[in-house]
């Protein structure tokens, strides 16, 4: 097993709590290895071969090697993941106090299994924004990298039925508990200026509650990842979908020697919710780089569009890994196992963006890269999720694969996946960054 691989990974899910963090923690791998940053507000000078890479809104992130020849004649190769995950938002600006205790209201981004979220230890970590020192609005992060809360189940006793499924309300049986001074605390219920959540961030970042302006912060697993099995073959932890796409792709862009090609590492944001928003799927960042890159490397509006064509794209997320215990709820014999090596993601009513020839070429990368291929496909009589692939290749026109490393419990607040997995689909993610579209 590749332990520096493992260990990279396990740093950098364990300081990317958030797509924010996530995004900043990909961008200062990039500057190590000499990629220049870009404002997309400024005029760009590119080098072929040179790594550079943009940021938009702080949580979605491209980079890309301009390649040696024309991209008209060339093309691109692309892989992309996304940096958000299931989570709970805190609503900052009012509390719920109430017999001494502090609690903070929240609400549910994406599609988390929520019980795995209460009685847990959650830290807090997101973005705020801060007037600045020029008067401007200032964006700044946020990761407690510490307990700070957590969401008390109710007791068994007052649930008999509990264990036959219940129904979390987000407004009601969500709220994440700060605090609890007793009868003391409770004389001055709600008198303080800001609820206990403003004032636990402001301090954290020695500001006064009222500096805050605005806030994106998330409730999130404050347990660290955990590698276990007997041979360290099992990842458990946070984030993990998708993550695990994210770390893959930037590692084989790191590793990718310049090429005749262009190469484009993708990091977009809001997947979990529709990746409907400036810095997702289903926005303009992919083609703005894109047209921009290929404007300064001579191409007409004619060359864009014969470089569209002559790309290709992995969109790298996670797959359903067969789960023994729920073994109905999957067609076997296209159920990946943990470990078995990347899967290809198939749907027939395109909730991926996979074809025969996108998966043809995919197959070969595992090939030369000597690692298994699996195949994910629902049962027939199921839908599954869907990915960024089906998004970002309509809106290039982009043949794109979608794959992914097997994975179980997708969406709580604690996945598993394993570490071969991450290996092989890395290495598959570098011999394409190095193929010819
Ligand atoms: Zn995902």
């Amino acid at each position: 097993m590749n332990s520096a691989l493992i260990k990279r990974f396990c740093d950098f899910t364990d300081a990317s709590p958030t797509a924010y963090h996530a995004v900043d923690n990909i961008a200062a791998a990039l500057e190590a290895r000499g990629a220049l940053r870009l404002d997309e507000r400024a005029a760009w000078r590119l080098e072929p071969g040179r790594a550079y890479y943009v940021v938009r809104s702080g949580s979605a992130l491209i980079a890309f090697r301009p390649g040696l020849r024309p991209p008209a004649e060339e093309g691109f190769v692309l892989e992309g993941a996304h940096t958000d995950s299931p989570s709970l938002k805190a609503r900052l600006e009012k509390g719920l106090p109430g017999k001494g205790m502090e609690r903070a209201p929240v609400e549910i981004y994406g599609g988390p299994i929520v019980s795995t979220w209460l009685d847990r230890p959650l830290s807090l970590a997101g973005r705020v924004a801060v007037k600045g020192q020029d008067g401007k609005v200032e964006s700044r992060l946020v990761n407690f990298a510490r307990p700070v809360g957590l969401v008390p189940n109710l007791a068994v006793h007052l649930n008999r039925e509990i264990n036959k499924g219940f129904e979390y309300n987000a407004q009601n049986h969500l709220p994440v508990l700060l605090s609890s001074a007793g009868k003391e605390a409770e004389k001055t219920d709600g008198e303080a200026s800001a609820p206990a959540l403003a004032r636990l961030v402001a301090a954290e970042l020695g500001l006064e509650p009222e500096a805050i302006l605005g806030a994106d912060l998330y409730f999130v697993d404050a347990q660290k990842l955990a590698v276990l099995g007997p041979a360290g073959e099992l990842l458990n932890g946070y984030r993990l979908d998708d993550l695990l796409g994210c770390h893959a792709v930037l590692e084989a862009f790191l590793g990718a020697p310049p090429a005749p090609h262009g190469q484009v590492a993708c990091f977009l944001d809001n997947e979990e919710v529709g990746s409907r928003s400036i810095q997702g799927a289903d926005s303009s960042f992919l083609r703005d780089v894109l047209g921009r890159v290929s404007a300064l490397q001579g191409c007409t509006t004619e060359g864009f569009y014969r470089a569209l064509s002559s790309s290709f794209s992995i969109s790298v997320d996670v797959a359903q890994a067969f789960h023994g215990s729920y073994a109905e709820k999957y067609d076997e014999r296209f159920a990946p196992l943990v470990n078995g090596g990347p899967a290809v993601k198939v749907n027939a009513n395109l909730r991926y963006a996979t074809d025969a020839e996108a998966e043809g070429r995919f197959r070969l990368f595992c090939e030369q890269a000597g690692v298994p291929c699996q195949k994910f496909m629902s049962r027939a009589d199921m839908a599954p999720g869907s990915t960024i692939g089906p998004l970002s290749s309509s809106l290039t026109g982009i043949r794109t694969v979608d794959v992914g490393a097997p994975l179980l419990s997708m969406h709580s607040i604690r996945e598993t996946g394993g570490a071969l997995d991450h290996e092989m689909m890395t290495a598959a993610l570098g011999v394409a960054f190095a193929t010819k579209p």
